[in-house]
């Protein structure tokens, strides 16, 4: 019943194909996986805090008049 499917993917770092079976999975190796964590390491840690601000998309309710 719970058999292992096969996924391929090509590895984030060197675009080898990657299989789900490994356990360094979706990279080809642990080397790959360093390379990409160093990637995010050194590469400046840009990460964007998911404002979800709801004040900004939601339809004016009229409540606002200024203008
Ligand atoms: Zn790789």
């Amino acid at each position: 019943m719970a058999r292992k499917r096969l996924v391929k993917l090509n590895c984030p770092a060197c675009k080898k194909p990657a299989e789900s079976t490994n356990p360094d999975f979706p990279f080809c190796s642990e080397r790959c996986r360093l390379i990409d964590l160093g990637k995010w390491a050194s590469g400046g840690y840009v990460i964007s805090s998911p404002t979800q601000d709801v004040s900004d998309s939601a339809p004016d309710h009229g409540s606002s008049e200024e203008e």
